[in-house]
């Protein structure tokens, strides 16, 4: 039987001896400059990467990774889970993925807390695997319904497909939470200078979208050595030394290192697609703010998609934005790279991904969820032990 050459890649990115030698390159670069060096990622996948592999725990005392607000259901405001738990408890059919069925809505009400409590309580939620799930089933049992639609700019394509294409029926409509990752990313320099980000591990799959061009900005405009990178621990590695030796050169370029899925330009069928559904607008992020440009809303024909503007819910605006996280919740500042999961009193406590707490515990890419299976670099682990709960 023949090799599978297409796994070859993988392994050779996955190799111990390269890691060896990447690390130890690392460490050259990391010498004698002033830490921390902080460098973030922007994707739940790299922050799963880096603490799965346990990357961290390779890195110099001076070099500190940090995860950033790469997790698209944790940024996900609770007034939108709110107002879709709102119409299943009024007996309209809710689609949403598995990952946003137990994001909790607003601390403070009455209603269930989640769609998954929704449930139990006699809404009506169905978890779909795809959008095409959802549009099938209404368009099968004109139902009304809809669909709960949280996601960057990897996930957004995939849902206005079928809204463009006019093959969603009219019966389903979409809250539509779509939020874009470049303007969260400026705006996190731009806001929390106390938390000086001095590399950034730009996103693989929402760069295979938008293109590497997307973060061009950050070393035109910043001054940060910024890296797309993919997911294989070498990938990450790679993309940690070409951002130290640009620090240690004091120069600040844009390098794609994962030129084998993303282009210059990116995929513009894709681009065009949200450009013809939706407008660009400022839009909440859960625990962050309200962010210019940031979010994506239906416009002209495709308004009547809409299910806020369908069912009278005024829009969220920067007025109404809260917070919305839990009493103690840090999860604002683990998103923003100023704190570690293990810093919040309730880390593997109180919250844990079985029964999670604040909103960075719930999804397989929110950081605490992440930190809580895998362990963040020596530091979870010796909690969760401590607590007898890994
Ligand atoms: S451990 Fe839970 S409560 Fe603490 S910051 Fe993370 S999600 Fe929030």
């Amino acid at each position: 039987m023949g090799q599978d050459s297409s796994r070859a890649p993988l392994r050779e990115f996955r190799d111990r001896d390269l890691a060896l030698k990447a690390s130890s390159a690392i460490r050259k670069a990391a010498a004698g400059l002033q830490g921390p060096v902080k460098i973030m990622d922007f994707c739940g996948t790299h922050e799963w990467t880096i603490t799965h592999y346990g990357l961290r725990s390779l890195m110099p005392d001076n070099v500190e990774l940090v995860a950033g607000p790469g997790c698209p259901v944790c940024v996900t405001p609770g007034y939108y889970v709110e107002a879709a738990v709102r119409l299943a408890m009024d007996g309209i059919r809710i689609f949403t993925y598995g990952d946003s069925y137990r994001l909790q809505g607003p601390p403070e009400t009455d209603l269930p807390k989640s769609l998954e409590e929704a449930r139990s309580r006699g809404g009506r939620v169905e978890v779909v695997y795809s959008v095409l799930d959802a549009v099938r089933m209404a368009r099968e049992d004109g139902e009304e319904s809809v669909f709960l639609a949280v996601g960057f700019e990897t996930t957004a394509p995939a849902t206005l497909a079928p809204i463009r294409a006019g093959d969603a029926p009219d019966n389903l409509r979409f809250i539509n939470v779509h939020r874009l990752t470049p303007p969260i990313t400026r705006y996190v320099l731009e806001t929390h200078p106390e938390a000086p980000i001095r590399g950034i591990i730009a996103p693989g799959h929402v760069s295979a979208i938008t293109g590497a061009k997307a973060w061009a900005f950050i070393p035109e405009e910043y001054g940060i050595p910024t890296v797309v990178a993919g997911f294989e621990p070498i990938d990450v590695l790679l993309a940690i030394l070409e951002i130290l030796r640009q620090v240690r050169e004091g120069k600040a370029r844009l390098v794609n290192e994962y030129s084998r899925v993303v282009s210059w330009d990116g995929n513009l069928e894709a681009q065009r697609l949200m450009g013809e559904t939706c407008d660009v607008v400022d839009a909440g992020w859960r625990g962050i703010g309200f962010v210019p440009a940031s979010g994506l809303a239906f416009k002209g024909e495709f308004r009547r998609y809409d299910a806020l503007e369908a069912y009278g819910i005024p829009e969220l605006t920067p007025e109404a934005w809260e917070r919305d996280l839990p009493p103690g919740c840090r999860c604002a500042e683990v998103t923003l790279g100023m704190a570690r999961p293990t810093d919040c009193p309730m880390f593997l406590r109180a919250c844990t991904p079985e029964s999670p707490y604040g909103p960075c515990m719930v999804s397989s890419e929110g950081t605490c969820a992440i930190w809580a299976k895998f362990g963040g670099g020596g530091l979870a682990e010796e909690v969760g032990r401590e607590l007898g709960v890994i």
